[in-house]
């Protein structure tokens, strides 16, 4: 590889202020805030134009030097640390948000657009529109959470976050720009369809099929009100026929569940918190009364939610990182799983068990997708960031839990390299050739994230 001509081109292409391959500037992008280990960079860059990512790809082409696309770097599973070095391409600076649509509900972004940029837009001009965000720090960018199926407290209702896109502009790894939805035939951005639906080839295909560019996700009606309602079951067999009888209400947003030792008044239980919303403060006291109802016919105990949850739970997105039981040296990581309903109770019972046995806090968690369609169940690990020996505990503990979530039927989310590994050996050989073929037809110098899905046989 001649480091010195890459270089040079790569100045030409985003400017000599946008391009670096000095150690103190690649050091951040070698590792993610996970448990991960750090892996070599040779080049970030900071492109700002659709004509650049163009070039870009078609000089990586050239060299046959990988091409990592990061956002907000917040996935804490190191998919945007290189696997086989290369060139990190950080798209913050492509953060126009082009236009929303009020009538149509879409919101037509560029890729570095942030979750926090994109609700302050809104709150600012259009308060009674809400976008699909993650409870992820607000630098989390919206095209790396819709691009790993992420989800957040609209999902109960609408599904999980890929499933909002309308349309993608995607540089493909050969340098074309690409138009997916509606947007290839209209000049709105408004769905997905009815043409073949290839959008789902970039999702959660972690940078494999080529970068995006622009994206439209759809926006949602913003109620007037909302309120917690607090519940704790004594039995996590009880899981699935609350869930069933929350869900058939209607009335639920958001619906979470939590098992986790600390505070002490906690230990033992499953928390369930439901949100309602409603235009007025006898609508939301209308459905609280119903949850009561729901609650007692399930075996949970209701409960006035507690100041502290009820204030850090209104807010959304959520302040998720107070959940975690840091420890001194600040890291957490966590495998997240959809998982069907039915094995959700051994998942927390196992869960717990796995957290016991690397000396961990247990801290698990669940969030419904599209009503008891699927869950998604977070199983988080605190480490102590400057102890190695406590992030390879982690690191085990999250391996464990992967293949526990595949022994239950379900499927590690956003899995870091050795996840996909586990969900590779399990997969049907002709998903696997299928995605194999369009792959290496799509890019066949494997410049595009290589070593993540990587089917070896
Ligand atoms: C405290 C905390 C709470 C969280 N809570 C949630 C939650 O509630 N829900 C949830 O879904 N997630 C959650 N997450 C996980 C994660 O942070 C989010 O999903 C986040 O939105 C990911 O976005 P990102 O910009 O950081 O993506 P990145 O990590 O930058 O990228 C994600 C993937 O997309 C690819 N990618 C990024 N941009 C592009 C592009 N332009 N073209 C092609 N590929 C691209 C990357 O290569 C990578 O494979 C949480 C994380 C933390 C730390």
């Amino acid at each position: 590889m001649d480091k010195e001509k890459i270089l040079k081109d790569l100045e030409n292409i985003v400017g000599k202020d946008f391009v670096s391959n000095k150690a103190e500037d690649l050091y951040i992008y070698s590792q993610d805030p996970g448990a991960s280990l750090p892996r070599p960079v040779d080049f970030v860059v900071m492109p700002s134009t659709v004509g650049e990512i163009q070039n870009l790809v078609r000089s990586a082409n050239e060299h046959k030097i990988p091409l990592v696309p990061l956002g907000g770097g917040l996935t804490l599973s190191g998919l945007v640390i290189p696997v086989k070095g290369g060139i990190v391409v950080d798209m913050k600076r492509m953060n126009k948000i082009i236009e929303i649509n009020e009538l149509s509900k879409y919101a037509l972004i560029e890729s570095g657009v942030t979750s926090g940029q994109l609700l302050s837009h809104l709150n600012e001009n259009f308060p009674n529109l809400q976008p699909p965000v993650p409870d992820a720090p607000p630098s989390a960018t919206i095209a790396g959470n819709v691009l790993i199926h992420g989800s957040g407290y609209l999902s109960q209702k609408y599904g999980d976050h890929g499933a909002m896109i309308n349309g993608l502009e995607v540089v493909l790894p050969d340098g074309k720009v690409c138009k997916l939805g509606s947007c290839a035939v209209s000049k709105f951005w408004f769905a997905r369809g009815p043409i073949p639906d290839l959008i789902g080839l970039f999702i959660s295909s972690f940078g494999t099929m080529g970068i995006i560019t622009k994206l439209s996700i759809q926006l949602f009606d913003k109620p007037k009100f909302r309120e917690v309602v607090f519940g704790l079951l004594n039995d996590p067999k009880d899981i699935p026929n609350i869930l069933l009888k929350i869900t058939e209400t209607g009335l639920a947003e958001d619906v979470l569940l939590g098992k986790q030792d600390k505070p002490d008044w906690m230990k033992g239980y499953v928390f369930v918190i439901a949100y309602v919303t409603g235009e007025s403060q006898e609508e939301i006291d209308s459905h609280i009364k119903s949850f009561k109802r729901v609650y007692r016919k399930a075996k949970a105990r209701y409960m006035k939610t507690p100041d502290r949850i009820r204030t850090a739970y209104l807010e959304k997105p959520i302040f998720a990182a107070t959940a975690a039981d840091f420890r001194k040296g600040g890291g957490f990581e966590y495998v997240g799983a959809n998982m069907p309903l039915e094995n959700i109770p051994e998942a927390y019972k196992r869960g717990a068990e796995i957290s016991k046995k690397y000396g961990i806090i247990p801290t698990l968690g669940s969030r419904l997708i599209g009503g008891t369609h699927n869950i998604v169940m977070f199983f988080s690990y605190s480490f102590n960031r400057a102890d190695p020996k406590d992030m390879e505990n982690a690191r085990n503990a999250l391996h464990e839990t992967n293949k526990l979530a595949l022994e239950l039927g379900g499927i590690p989310w956003k899995a870091e390299l050795v996840g996909q590994q586990l969900i590779l050996e399990k997969m049907d050989p002709n998903y696997k050739k299928l995605y194999n073929t369009i792959r290496s037809t799509l890019d066949p110098n494997r410049i595009m994230n290589p070593g993540n899905w990587e089917v070896n046989k």
